[in-house]
């Protein structure tokens, strides 16, 4: 029919589903996000560190060369949506277990181009005054940004609705139905509503949406420990990253720590891995006693077994278009606009490979 407007639904309000209404919105299209949560950012993005970065990457790995585009996609962002990245923090630093190592690992990323500097315990002491052991040596990186990703998955449908983007929240999708191969409309409970695209952007819930049509995407979970602590005043201004501690500090002063997670059937575990945390942090800073622990909390990270995320359709449904991987929050700015580009101009990025 000419003149009709593809109906798109985005299944998903955390940082990347967001990320995609956003891009599709300001584009003129006519989207629709559905979200279960009672708003963006209330499944794992809610949980994340908010670490933009490309010091996980390899220089090298297929990986990589997506990383630097998604770090260097959050500049637009920021130039698009300047409010979003008001009280956004930027600059980590980063040390491994001798200078040595340290070394080496600021030789790979300077050759690689990327913005760093090599510190040295006078350096490190000026920029965290707080840190009661001083490696010999840290990497700057001067254009890693901390967020508050759930914040920023909000600003980023604030300002869809704005472009003129539907939402709906506390909204379960219990079913994608078809016809004919091709998606027709989803189900939430005893309404349904029609679509002639589904972008399945559920995080860690893709794969049962997936499975309910009997399609396959290899997407699993590795869990991951969130801790908060209250703090009333400023303590360090970077992203710190140390052998025993990543950390960095809220605008609110909240400090906020990342760890990886291993289940052993305790369910007080997370809760005492964030008090023995704070003893290490008592040790790698100078804190205030007031510091104590407000909340210790496991997100389950949607993952692939190569690292890669995907973004594509799936050849075996019409009109069904997944997106999904980790790291979510880094990804998510670039991969809201590659989506945007295929679903609306026809056009895969060679960043993503040639189909799913
Ligand atoms: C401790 C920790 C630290 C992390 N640190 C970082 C970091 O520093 N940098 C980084 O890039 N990444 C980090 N991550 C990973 C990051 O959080 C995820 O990669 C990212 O948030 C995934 O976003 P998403 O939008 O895919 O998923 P989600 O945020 O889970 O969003 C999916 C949404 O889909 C909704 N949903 C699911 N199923 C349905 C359904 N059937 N119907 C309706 N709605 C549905 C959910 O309610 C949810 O809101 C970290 C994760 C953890 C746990």
């Amino acid at each position: 029919m000419a003149g009709h407007r593809p109906r798109i639904v985005v299944i998903g309000a955390g940082i990347i589903g967001s990320a995609i209404t956003y891009n599709l919105a300001i584009r003129g299209a006519d989207v629709l996000l559905v979200d279960e949560g009672p708003r963006p950012g209330s499944g794992v993005t809610g949980r994340a560190f908010g670490w933009v970065n490309v010091i996980n990457g390899t220089p090298g790995e297929s990986s990589y060369k997506l990383w630097r585009e998604a770090v260097s996609e959050y500049r637009h962002l920021k130039a698009a949506l300047p409010a979003a990245f008001s009280r956004v923090r930027s600059g980590s630093l980063f040390w491994r277990a001798t200078a040595q190592e340290t070394e080496q690992f600021a030789g790979l990323r300077k050759s690689a181009g990327e913005n760093v500097d090599l510190l040295r315990r006078n350096g490190i002491q000026e920029l965290e005054p707080r840190l009661r052991r001083i490696p010999d040596l840290a990497v700057l990186s001067h254009d890693d940004l901390a967020l508050d990703s759930a914040k920023l998955a909000g600003d980023l449908v604030d300002a869809a609705v704005v472009a003129g983007a539907s939402t709906r929240f506390g909204a379960t999708v219990s079913a994608i139905d078809t016809m004919n191969g091709r998606v027709a409309r989803i189900r939430l409970g005893d309404d349904a509503m029609a679509a002639d695209v589904v972008v399945m952007a559920a995080g860690a819930g893709v794969r049962a949406l997936a499975e309910r049509l009997g399609l396959r995407t290899g997407l699993t979970t590795s869990p991951a420990l969130l801790l908060r602590y209250a703090c009333s005043r400023p303590i360090i201004s970077h992203i710190l990253r140390g052998p025993r501690l990543e950390i960095r500090q809220a605008s609110d002063n909240t400090l906020i720590v990342a760890k990886s997670y291993v289940e052993n059937g305790n369910e007080n575990r997370p809760w005492l891995i964030g008090e023995d945390t704070l003893t290490v942090m008592k040790d790698e800073l100078d804190l205030p006693d007031e510091v104590v622990l407000k909340s210790a909390e496991i997100g389950d990270r949607p993952v692939f077994a190569d690292g890669l995320p995907r973004l594509g359709f799936f050849p075996e449904m019409g009109g069904l278009y997944v997106a999904a991987g980790h790291p979510g929050v880094i990804l998510a700015p670039l991969l809201g606009r590659l989506t945007a580009e295929e679903l609306l101009d026809g056009q895969r990025s060679e960043l993503l490979g040639p189909s799913l």
